[in-house]
Order: C-alpha cells, then sequence, then structure tokens
C-alpha cells in the first residue's frame, strides 16, 4: 500500500493520519477537508470559544507544521463529491481526483437544519468555527436568545448565553431535556440546573411557525404561546456524511456500516468518527458514537486496520459536556438500557447508573469523577446489574 486518502479533516482524519506514521507507514497521506481550516476542535465552540473567543492556534488539532513535518498532505477547501472503489479515486468537487490503495472515511457529521420558509428568519446551527463565529458575534447581553432542541449543543448554548447576560428559552418536544439520550431522571436534573441558572425551558412543545422581525424572529409554539426572539439557534441533532458515497458500493445506513474492526463493505476502505457505524462487541450491538474521544481512538484503529493490524474497536464510549459549573461526564450506553438507578442526586452532583440484561451499561456522572473511574470499569468488565444497584426503576418510568 503507497497511497493513502483521508476523506474529513478533523479530529478522526487527524488522529488516522498521526497513526499512520506512528505505525511506521512511510507512503503519500492526503488529508481532504472541505473546510478551509487546517483541522481544529469542536467542543469548545459551544462553550470556552463561544464564550470569550479563542485564537486559532488554541483551537487546532495540530500546529501548521505539524503537517509538512509528517508528510501529510492537505487537500483544504475540497470536498469529495464521488468515490469510484473500483478505479481507487476519490473525486473532488474541484474536479481533480485523488488517487489512493487505501482510504479513511472520516466525514463526520453535520448539523441537521429546520425546514425553512419563505418568510423565515436566519436559524444558526453550531457545527463550525464559522457557526461559532456568527453566533458569538449576535450574543448581546439583555437580547432573547431562542433554542430550538434542549440536546448537549443547545443546553451547552444556553449555559454560554446565560453567562454573556441574555435571557435564554428552550423549546424540547420531549418531556425534559435530554430525555432520549438520557431518560427522564437525569434529564429532570439537567431542567432544573437550568432553571436555576434562570434559562426557562418549554417542554412537549414545538415551534409551529418562525417569522422574520427586523433581525430577529416571532415564534409560534403548538402551545398557542407567541413570543419573540433576537436570536434563534436550532440544536436538532446531526446526520452522518455520507451522500458522497452512494453508488461507490460502500454500505451506509445511518452511517458508514463497518465490521468490528472499522472495515467497510469495500476491500482497502475504512470508516472513524461520528459518521461510523460499527458493531460493539461490549454492548453487543451496532452503534453510531458522535462524541470526541470515539473519533480520536476510532481514527488510530482505521489506520490499524488498514496497514493489516485490524482487531475489533470495544471502546467503553464517553462523552463530557460542561454547563455553568456542571462537569458531566457520561460512560457506556444508556438509550438501549431498561433500567435507571440514581445513586446520587443534589444540586452540584449526581451519578445516575443505566442497565439492561442484567448488567450495568451506562453511568452519567456529574461532579462525580471517582464513580466515574469506577463505573467505567465496571461497564468495561460487564459487572452484573446487582452488585452494583439494589434498587433499579424503570427508565422513563
Ligand atoms: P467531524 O468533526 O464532523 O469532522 C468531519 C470533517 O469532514 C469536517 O471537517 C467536514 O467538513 C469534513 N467533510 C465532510 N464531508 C466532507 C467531504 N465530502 N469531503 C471532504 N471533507 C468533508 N464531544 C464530546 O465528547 N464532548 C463535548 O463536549 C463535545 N462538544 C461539542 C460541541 C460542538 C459545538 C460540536 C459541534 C461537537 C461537540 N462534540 C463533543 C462532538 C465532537 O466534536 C465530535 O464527535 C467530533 O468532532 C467528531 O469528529 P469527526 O472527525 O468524526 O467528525
Amino acid at each position: 500500500m503507497r497511497r493513502i486518502a483521508v476523506v474529513g479533516g478533523s479530529l478522526a482524519g487527524v488522529h488516522a493520519a498521526e497513526a499512520l506514521r506512528e505505525h511506521g507507514f512511510d507512503g503519500d497521506v492526503t488529508l481532504i477537508s472541505a473546510e478551509n481550516e487546517l483541522p481544529y476542535d469542536r467542543p469548545p465552540l459551544s462553550k470556552e470559544a463561544l464564550l470569550n473567543g479563542m485564537p486559532m492556534e488554541r483551537l487546532s488539532l495540530r500546529a501548521p507544521e505539524w503537517y509538512e513535518d509528517n508528510a501529510v498532505t492537505t487537500r483544504l477547501g475540497n470536498a469529495a463529491v464521488r468515490l469510484d472503489t473500483a478505479r481507487r479515486t476519490v473525486l473532488l468537487d474541484d474536479g481533480t481526483t485523488v488517487a489512493y490503495d487505501g482510504l479513511v472515511i472520516a466525514t463526520g457529521s453535520r448539523a441537521r437544519r429546520l425546514s425553512s420558509t419563505e418568510n423565515a428568519p436566519p436559524v444558526q446551527i453550531l457545527r463550525s468555527i464559522e457557526d461559532s463565529l456568527r453566533l458569538r458575534e449576535r450574543l448581546r447581553p439583555g437580547q432573547h436568545l431562542v433554542l430550538i432542541g434542549a440536546g448537549f449543543i443547545g443546553l451547552e448554548i444556553a449555559a454560554t448565553a446565560r453567562q454573556l447576560g441574555l435571557d435564554v428559552t428552550i423549546v424540547e418536544v420531549g418531556r425534559v431535556p435530554l430525555g432520549r439520550a438520557l431518560g427522564d431522571e437525569v434529564g429532570a436534573w439537567f431542567r432544573a440546573l437550568h432553571a436555576r441558572n434562570g434559562v426557562e425551558i418549554v417542554c412537549t412543545c414545538t415551534v409551529e411557525a418562525i417569522e422574520r422581525l427586523g433581525e430577529g424572529a416571532v415564534l409560534t409554539l403548538s402551545n398557542g404561546r407567541v413570543f419573540n426572539a433576537d436570536v434563534v439557534v436550532a440544536g436538532i441533532g446531526a446526520s452522518p456524511v455520507t451522500e458522497w458515497l452512494d453508488g461507490s458500493g460502500v454500505q451506509t445506513t445511518d452511517g458508514v456500516v463497518c465490521r468490528s474492526d472499522l472495515s467497510t463493505s469495500v476491500p482497502g476502505v475504512a470508516a472513524a468518527g461520528d459518521v461510523a457505524r460499527w458493531y460493539n462487541p461490549l454492548f453487543d450491538e451496532e452503534i453510531r458514537v458522535e462524541h470526541w474521544t470515539n473519533a480520536v481512538e476510532q481514527g488510530r484503529r482505521a489506520a490499524h486496520t488498514l496497514l493489516g493490524h485490524g482487531e475489533a474497536f470495544s471502546a467503553v464510549p464517553y462523552f463530557w459536556t460542561d454547563q455553568y459549573d456542571a462537569r458531566m461526564r457520561f460512560v457506556g450506553r444508556a438509550s438501549a438500557a431498561s433500567e435507571v438507578v440514581v445513586k446520587e442526586s443534589g444540586d452540584d452532583r449526581l451519578v445516575a447508573l443505566y442497565g439492561r440484561d442484567d448488567r450495568i451499561r451506562g453511568a452519567v456522572c456529574v461532579n462525580a469523577p471517582r464513580e466515574l473511574v469506577r463505573y467505567r470499569t465496571a461497564i468495561r468488565d460487564q459487572v452484573r446489574w446487582g452488585d452494583v444497584t439494589e434498587t433499579p426503576s424503570a427508565i422513563g418510568g
């Protein structure tokens, strides 16, 4: 194998390129990215960078000289538009092609947008550095920010906006924030956290209409309420970027379908990060994870697999979110859990466990680092549910 192309110049892509060199691959490595910037980190975009601004040097995943030192050729501002797996070429949007012997797909996910109508005002999203800069520009003290969707990104933006002195309302279709991801008990804890910090969260409600009003908007909710907003942001989830693979033979179903070692249906092609759906033997299910640590670890594993050292990727998923003084860490899987137990719950601390098939599967720890380590080990070792908790209650019940 002489030429490896990595499509997607972000977290998974950079770690794939780095691991190729660490494993002694001395052929050509080309990193192709639709974005104009060198790969940068996304988590600060809704936190420190949105609050205080952050220079590109601090956001960049690697210094500019790293690419030269590691002989990684970058093709920035070039989206891959088609993959020809028979000829082993990637067609870019400027009409040029990149030939490869091995390929890593690391095109991540994109923020979902609300369907827009003619008189619709701009509804912002937050995925890229440009989005973050644009939003930061618009977050002025005393203004009213409306967030559509109380997922992680929406809640982080809410916390940042409160610190910047805005009034914040969140409209959420579910019964509680984060309900789908973490269940009603933990969602209720986050609702209370935001209420204490002055955020109004309107649950079991949708936005029926948004109309432009000057620079801002008038929103009509499904409960009949009508109010004005200076800034509207949608945080309604993300979708894997796979349309450029249509017709290539690489199997996709809500992401690139991978084997447990992250190889795909096409020889010489592996996938990593937000875009990859793979069979995780630890949980005995196919999953796709949109978290930072997963993208780092999978980028590295996809590189190993291409170089012929494939092994099952069975890491325990890990995610963090910082909102006000709450440092939430999550390990494992919650969405497929059938039981949840709240072990501890106070204003500044929360520990909740998730179980399925008589095993601990996940844990949420807010400001509880020791518990996080303990339960992460328990999940990896597939400890029995009864050994970590004695009083299970049905999730969302
Ligand atoms: P991405 O970061 O999505 O990168 C994919 C790259 O591929 C992008 O640069 C994209 O432009 C490029 N691309 C797409 N299509 C093409 C194409 N056709 N051709 C060429 N290039 C293409 N995770 C946490 O665990 N904790 C957090 O606190 C946290 N906070 C976050 C805050 C924000 C605002 C966001 C947006 C994400 C956050 N995440 C967090 C999630 C984490 O950043 C992602 O899981 C991670 O970025 C995924 O990396 P990736 O390389 O797989 O994909």
